[in-house]
């Protein structure tokens, strides 16, 4: 399995990275795992449009899912002719959410380009069996496990502290966890995580690899990355970077 980050900066794009985006391949088969704003364009410089199989959205803010906008014009006025449905995965109110994003009537939306399932706890999805979990964050927010030839992505999405977040991510050869907060007083409950707090959630569930992601522009990232290296996490620990490629 391979995992390219597309993007990884935290609630809007910053100077360096598109919001959240992630490329996973295998056997062939290329699955996003969010397309956040400005993820579109700089996807291409990794795949073409064209082969892309399959969407997974976490949830529904601007960040994680508004960059479908594009790609359902890219494919559905694709001037080769008609593409075959792709099929997007989110939460229940996915088509209602990007026909207003693009301000279509809602009937048929998006619909005649993707074919938007929502996301159950458990699934397959081409090379890929995909575990998603809810997660505390002020709207229908999942984590991803994706696992293929016994290998464990774990995906955070967005969140505060769960215990949940622990599950999803046990025993994973990489943890892509949001570190979007500082330590200090004042951050809001039940939104984000701290990066020290990744670190914690990565230690308790023993995982190999942690990448902190989702970082908000206006913070220091080195700052994020002592923060977390301050935590019980022993095992590496680096920020994410547009381009960075892992093969597990
Ligand atoms: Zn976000
Ligand atoms: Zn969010």
């Amino acid at each position: 399995m391979r995992v390219t980050v597309i993007g990884c900066s935290g609630s809007y794009p910053g100077p360096d990275s598109p919001a959240s985006c992630y490329l996973v391949q295998a056997e062939g088969y290329s699955l996003l795992l969010d397309l956040g704003s400005g993820a579109l364009g700089p996807l291409q410089r990794h795949q073409s449009l064209y082969d892309i199989d399959a969407v997974c959205v976490s949830h529904l803010h601007a960040d994680h899912c508004l960059d479908l906008c594009g790609y359902w014009v890219a494919r559905t006025y694709c001037p080769n002719g008609p593409l075959p449905k792709l099929p997007v995965y989110g939460p229940a109110d996915t088509p209602d959410r990007m026909a207003r994003a693009y301000d279509l009537d809602p009937d048929p939306g998006m619909t005649g380009t993707f074919d938007f399932r929502t996301l159950e706890r458990t699934f397959e999805l081409g090379p890929f069996r995909v575990t998603t979990s809810l997660m505390p964050h002020p709207v229908e927010a999942f984590a991803f496990r994706v696992e293929h030839g016994g290998r464990v992505l774990a995906y955070s999405g967005d969140t505060g502290p769960a215990a949940e977040l622990v599950d999803t991510a046990r025993g994973a050869d990489l943890f892509l966890c949001e570190a979007s907060f500082l330590d200090g007083p004042g951050n809001p409950p039940d939104l984000h995580l701290t990066a020290r707090e990744a670190g914690e959630h990565a230690a308790r569930a023993d995982v190999g690899r942690l990448v902190l992601t989702h970082l908000v522009p206006w913070n220091d990232a080195d700052r994020s990355l002592a923060e977390a290296k301050g935590s019980a996490y022993q095992g590496p620990i680096e920020l994410a970077h547009v381009g960075a490629v892992y093969d597990l």
